[in-house]
């Protein structure tokens, strides 16, 4: 049988493997806001001061720290200034001038004092408790000096990152660029969503369900369609794939026992391909390799393991040809609600939905079976929040064990 000369590979050294075939891809620069999520390929330094001068940071009165002297403290209004203005009007002894948050602090003052805290009295202004002197204030560059480097390459652009770039002047950013993503599903039985199926046919699930996870993961998704099982067709599919530069392929169906010459024919011919048994469930048979020097994931057509064989092996891959350097997966812990006994030594993840307990102030989550775990129920990941991780080695699980589940959102 094809299946037994297959080597059988943890999950970890089939990821490691993925991960040695994909580097990090080119630069490109982008409109800022595109560049929002990506990995950051220069150095950023500030052309000037934030805030560049030194300004109100309340609403109130710009005085001379000097003059607040005694509990309470009387000024000449002489003047107002607002946000965007000048401060034309310089603060001399004995002198006040009204002031709007983010206004620059006019010449001779050094203090604001918020409008709260004072009264008018005709021309004058009390000052009713006056702060310390310097108080109320943001000093220019106190956010960022001018020539300091304040992103570096590597850097994950968040909200607050290209806000930063945005009060730095960049209306383009280098970012490296999006990985691009050929899907090809497979199977006589499958059409696509838009035809109508007969009988015994079905739409194709797995091409939209990857193409949303590579979309996800940062990649830019080509839909191949769906080809039959057949030589000529799946590798004209490939070709399809290398000939819209894609920088790595994934295909759904095909790589279980029964299609092995098919697909491995098709592989072979092109390129190098290695068939795996791995040790895990759903997501038994995996193919892996590269055609033309372009990585090649051959996934099982049960779109339960398609799914979950996208996120563990291409997910990682894509963020590392984006310049991620962290791939981890974001998981939580929560207690089983059932038993669960796996006896064949292999990790399963287990669809899963995730419900708080109110119980005392130490809220726990809890997990329970989605139902069915059948490596073809689509719904069942429909249902789950997450998938709950059960080790290779354990056996018998309790009601109440604590496992670790990557979550689904
Ligand atoms: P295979 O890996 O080709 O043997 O397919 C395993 C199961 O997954 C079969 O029941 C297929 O009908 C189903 N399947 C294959 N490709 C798809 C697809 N693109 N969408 C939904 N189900 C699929
Ligand atoms: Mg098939």
């Amino acid at each position: 049988m094809a299946s037994e000369q297959r080597p059988v590979l943890s999950v970890e050294e089939a990821q490691q493997h993925i991960l040695s075939t994909v580097d990090v891809l080119e630069v490109e620069t982008v409109p800022l806001l595109e560049g929002a999520g990506r990995v950051l390929a220069e150095s950023v330094a500030a052309d000037r001061d934030i805030p560049p001068v030194t300004n109100a940071a309340m609403d109130g009165f710009a005085v001379r720290g000097e003059d607040m002297v005694g509990d309470t403290v009387r000024l000449r209004v002489v003047g107002e200034v607002a946000a965007g203005h000048e401060a034309d009007t310089p603060v001399g002894p004995g002198e006040a001038v009204r002031i709007m948050t983010g206004a620059p602090v006019p010449e001779g003052a050094d203090t604001v004092v918020r409008f709260e805290r004072t009264r008018l009295e005709g021309d004058l202004v009390v000052l009713l408790a006056p702060p310390g002197p310097g108080k109320n204030v943001r000093q220019s560059g106190e956010d960022v000096r001018r020539g300091q480097v304040v992103l570096e390459p590597g850097k994950v652009l968040r909200p607050q990152e290209v806000g930063m770039l945005a009060a730095l002047g960049h209306l383009e950013v280098a970012v490296i660029r999006r990985p691009r993503v050929a899907i090809l599903g497979t199977g006589d039985e499958v059409v696509p969503p838009s035809q109508v199926p007969g009988p015994s046919q079905i739409r194709d699930a797995n091409s939209y369900t990857v193409a949303a996870q590579v979309q996800r993961y940062g990649g830019v998704p080509l839909l191949l369609g769906v080809v039959h099982d057949q030589e000529e067709l799946v590798l004209r599919g490939i070709q399809q794939a290398l000939e819209r530069k894609a920088d790595f392929i994934i295909t759904s169906g095909g790589v279980s026992v029964g299609d092995f010459d098919l697909v491995k024919q098709v592989m072979n011919a092109e390129g190098e391909m290695h068939f795996w048994s791995l040790n895990m469930k759903p997501g038994r048979p995996m193919a892996f390799g590269d055609i033309d020097g372009t990585p090649l994931l051959g996934l099982p057509g049960n779109p339960v393991a398609a799914m979950i064989s996208t996120r563990l092996y291409a997910r990682p891959a894509l963020l590392k040809m984006q310049g991620f350097r962290d791939w981890s997966e974001p998981v939580v812990r929560a207690r089983l609600t059932e038993p669960i006994e796996r006896k064949d030594g292999r990790r399963h993840y287990l669809r899963v939905c995730l419900d708080g307990t109110d119980e005392g102030c130490g809220a726990e989550l809890m997990a329970t079976l989605t139902g069915d775990q059948g490596s073809g129920i689509l719904n069942s990941l429909v249902e789950a929040d997450g998938l709950a991780v059960i080790p290779e080695q354990a056996r018998h699980l309790p009601a109440g064990s604590e496992v670790e589940v990557v979550l689904l959102t």
